[in-house]
């Protein structure tokens, strides 16, 4: 809290990698912070498709913002739903608070999923973009693997087939997840169930898999998640979703009892309403990442269509480039305040990309010498990395408790269906 001279409002739309960064670097500026977010935690969407594939629970993969922001003294949290932003008032409004003004805005409200239009999506698809889409995903699995165990036969009309869309890093890392638990763990828990009649079908578009990859590395996660089981259709789109079966453009049938969705981002709605052209569904900002007409207007993470200062590349759409932007407008913000320092460009820090495919495999990328690992060198360092990542000891804790009792028991300790909602 301020101790009541009125300072510089800073408001943060989004307890995101972004917001959440932009929130760290302003602890020790002459502001008030209000930080915004509809839900109560932050989401490490990474490790999302491990709460749909019960080796995590919800409470690993999100953390109370509350907790994460409790030790600093200049901000306030706020749980409320952004609905309209006034540029020209400088005001803010909610769905369940009141109109809120500021004299810095940063937007950091990530992005949703796309379907393109594809037809019964919207109504059968499971699209894995935020933690409510990961617990019903895997409310969904094991609710049809309990339905099965009492009709075993179903499974070999389809009962448990499923359906990835989209060949990038979350069908990839939902695709090799799943496989491990379809084809190891159930078939001791189900032992009714004949799970190799459970077929699991990766269906992409273009013509290989993880194509941030190198050629090399798409090859290795093809064969990887071949021989676990997983069937891979590469060069193939899915034209229309029922609620048991999807359609390819070539007009073949696949039975789905699930479909998941991983195959597209596009900006929430109050992108449009910033005044300025979107460019591919993202917010185009200046090398300070505010907005031309609105310097004080900051927008951050997905939601940015952000070029980088120093090399010229458009950034992509990744958790380590929303936190170093937020990190960045934090800064940028305290040095326009104090004016010691001229505020300056934004440029992307690289770290290294990595995916992993599941048990043991994993594909990474590490600069500046672009040293490319598979195996089960890229999978330590997979691990190590997100357990680095995560917000909070005791989420780190409870991953690494999970992460090492699934790996060497084979079993995944998340396996229960509760609804809140059910009778006692
Ligand atoms: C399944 C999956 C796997 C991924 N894996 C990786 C990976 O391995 N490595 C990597 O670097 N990146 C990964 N990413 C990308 C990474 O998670 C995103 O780039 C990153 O989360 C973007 O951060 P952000 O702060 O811009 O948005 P988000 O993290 O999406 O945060 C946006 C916040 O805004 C809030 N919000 C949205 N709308 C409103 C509203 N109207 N009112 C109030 N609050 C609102 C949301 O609740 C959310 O907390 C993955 C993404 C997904 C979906």
């Amino acid at each position: 809290m301020s101790d009541g001279t009125p300072r510089p409002k800073v408001l943060i739309l989004g307890a995101g990698f972004a917001g959440l960064g932009a929130a760290r670097k302003l602890h020790k500026a002459p502001v008030d912070v209000t930080l915004v977010d509809r839900h109560d935690f932050h989401t490490f969407q990474p490790l999302l498709y491990q709460v749909a594939t019960d080796v995590l629970d919800p409470e690993t993969v999100g953390h109370p913002v509350r907790d994460v922001v409790h030790h600093q003294d200049n901000l306030d949290f706020a749980m409320a739903t952004v609905t309209g932003i006034d540029l020209e008032s400088k005001t803010v409004t909610f769905s369940d608070w009141d109109p809120q003004t500021y004299d810095y805005l940063v937007i950091g409200l990530g992005s949703r999923v796309n379907f393109f239009g594809t037809d019964g999506a919207d109504e059968h698809a499971y699209p894995l973009y935020t933690l409510p889409d990961a617990v019903r995903l895997k409310d969904r699995l094991l609710t049809n693997l309990e339905a099965a165990a009492k009709r075993p036969e179903s499974v070999e009309q389809g009962a448990l087939d499923v359906v990835i869309v989209g060949g990038g890093a979350t069908g990839v890392e939902t695709a090799g997840s799943l496989a491990e638990l379809y084809y190891t763990v159930f078939p001791k828990d189900y032992p009714s169930l004949d799970m190799t009649k459970a077929s699991i079908t990766l269906v992409e578009h273009g013509d290989r898999l993880l194509a941030m990859f190198d050629e090399g590395m798409s090859a290795y996660t093809l064969d990887t998640l071949t021989e676990r089981g997983v069937t891979v259709r590469l060069g193939e789109a899915v034209t229309s979703i029922g609620a048991d079966a999807v359609t390819l453009g070539s007009g073949e049938q696949l039975a789905a009892s699930t479909t998941v969705w991983g195959a597209g981002l596009q900006s929430v709605p109050i992108a449009g309403e910033l005044g300025v052209d979107l460019e591919r569904h993202r917010v185009p900002v200046g090398p300070l990442l505010n907005l031309e007409h609105h310097p004080e207007v900051f927008v951050v993470g997905d939601m940015a269509f952000t070029t980088d200062a120093k090399t010229g590349e458009v950034l992509p759409q990744l958790g380590s480039v929303a936190l170093q932007a937020g990190e960045h407008v934090g800064k940028t913000i305290d040095r326009m305040l104090r004016k010691h320092k001229d505020p300056e460009p934004f440029h992307y820090f690289d770290k290294g990309t990595m995916a992993t495919i599941g048990r043991k495999a994993a594909v990474a990328v590490i600069p500046p010498h672009d040293i490319h690992l598979t195996g089960r060198a890229a999978f330590a360092l997979w691990g190590a990395v997100h357990l680095a990542l995560l917000s909070g000891g005791d989420s780190r804790m409870s991953a690494l408790t999970n992460w090492f009792w699934a790996f060497s028991t084979h079993d995944r300790p998340s396996r229960m269906l509760v609804h809140p909602n059910d009778d006692d």
